[in-house]
């Protein structure tokens, strides 16, 4: 049997780089949340997301090509929910405020807006990148102020897979009615629009190190500010805030979320190689794309036309058509799941029913068993948050794209450690799952 191909592994880089920043850390005594790694692994992101990439629309018109760059600051940090967290405290959000998260996306988005005591307005997907719909966007907008008297304090977006949004209608309905964005690109790193990084488009970006994202720094986090100041603001608060005097005083509360100087020298190690992991994202939907292109009823989310959009493909997704008949599918749901499905960390409850009241096609499930038997992982979409027990009785402006596509759509493996090879086999497994 095939070792077994997961969805997304981290992959550290081929000269050991992230060891020997961690050794520094440990030889020169900085085994603490601050030091010198947490500065240099800024400054590489912000030599990152601050280029921009000769835009595809400068060579069509045989404009100018030579690159421009921004001046955004980066504040590492212990999650990328910490820094979803604390980019909604920067945008002033408190108890009993509203703030717009896009419905389809892990619970990182909204999460946080909820730690704060403010209310979570979920808004629905376009069906071209699966991410929040402008036009939902501005009808929620418009609601809210009718219902409510008042505007939401944030828009999160979030780049769903990696796939960017579309940041110039968001950002200018976003501008129209002054309200910050906080761009979710903790799937996102180094997806670009126009040639410009995710995360630099709003007033804040979020990123995330944890293990099966772009890049690792084991688990861990980064908050991008336009300037200096918000990064300022932000750190502050990541620190416990404190007020210049001898002794610990507070007059607002802080938090403990500033990166270690450990994990960071993983995150310098991690920057070496984060072009050729995106490169090779890319070229595994790519070949996902050709392998599975005369395979009926199968559909590969692919990037929209518009050569604006550049995704870096951090998992590669796909729909299956509801008529399509799956091995073993007359047994899916038939038993309690005992363990979770993808990330086993930490505690899972245990739950005595086999389904809920929403949940991918019987087609998708055996899919997902056939392919686990094959040794493959894969794992359905996220489930909306509009959909979630947890968020029952939530504001949500939508069409249900996402929710559909939630009951169609899976996840393929992707990333670094997924061979040509492996392709090949995991397409070749689906042929195979397919009763014909
Ligand atoms: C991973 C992720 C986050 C944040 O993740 P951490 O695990 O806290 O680093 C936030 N939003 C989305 C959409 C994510 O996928």
């Amino acid at each position: 049997m095939r070792d077994r191909i997961y969805l997304c592994l981290a992959h550290m880089s081929e000269d050991g780089m992230e060891q020997k920043y961690v050794k520094e850390a440990f030889d020169t005594n900085w085994v603490v949340p601050l030091g010198p790694n947490v500065n240099g692994f800024e400054k590489d992101l912000e030599a990152f997301v601050n280029r921009i990439e000769a835009s595809p629309e400068a060579f069509v018109e045989g404009g100018d090509l030579e690159e421009a760059s921004l001046t955004h600051k980066v504040v590492a940090l212990s999650a990328g929910t910490a820094a979803v967290h604390l980019a909604l405290i920067a945008c002033g959000v408190k108890a009993g405020d509203e703030v717009i998260v896009q419905s389809f996306t892990f619970c990182a988005s909204s999460h946080p807006i909820t730690y704060l005591g403010a209310k979570p307005v979920f808004v629905g997907s376009e069906a071209e990148t699966w991410n929040m719909d402008p036009a939902l966007l501005e009808q929620a907008i418009v609601d809210r102020k009718e219902k409510t008297g008042k505007y939401p304090k944030a828009i999160i977006p979030v780049a769903l897979y990696g796939m960017p949004y579309d940041c110039e209608r968001i950002m200018a309905i976003a501008n129209k009615y002054g309200i910050p964005v906080i761009e979710d690109a903790a799937e996102g790193m180094g997806s670009r629009f126009n040639g410009q990084v995710l995360g630099t488009f709003g007033k804040y970006g979020v990123l995330s190190f944890n293990g099966n994202k772009m890049i690792t720094t084991s688990g861990g986090g980064a908050l991008i500010c336009e300037n200096a100041d918000d990064a300022n603001t932000v750190m502050w608060y990541a620190t416990q805030a404190r007020d210049a005097y001898p002794y610990y005083q507070h007059t607002a509360v802080g938090y403990n979320y500033r990166m270690s100087n450990v994990c960071a020298g993983i995150g310098r190690g991690q920057m070496t190689v984060l072009d050729a992991h995106i490169a090779h994202h890319k070229h595994v939907q790519a070949l996902y794309e050709e392998l599975l292109a005369d395979v009926e009823g199968i559909h590969m989310h692919k990037q929209p036309a518009d050569p604006r959009y550049d995704a870096n493909f951090w998992l590669c997704a796909a729909t299956i058509d509801a008529d399509v008949k799956i091995q073993g599918q007359e047994n899916a749901y038939k038993e309690v799941i005992t363990s979770a499905v993808g990330g086993a960390a930490g505690v899972i409850h245990a739950v005595d029913s086999a389904t809920t009241d929403c949940q991918p096609n019987e087609n998708v499930e055996a899919l997902r068993i056939f392919m686990l038997e094959k040794n493959v992982e894969c794992r359905p979409l996220w489930k909306p948050m509009h959909k979630q027990p947890v968020y029952e009785g939530a504001a949500v402006y939508t069409n249900e794209v996402e929710t559909n596509l939630f009951k169609v759509g899976f996840c393929l493996p992707a990333g670094p450690c997924v061979s040509d090879d492996d392709v090949r086999y995991i397409v070749e497994c689906i042929k195979e799952a397919i009763v014909k």
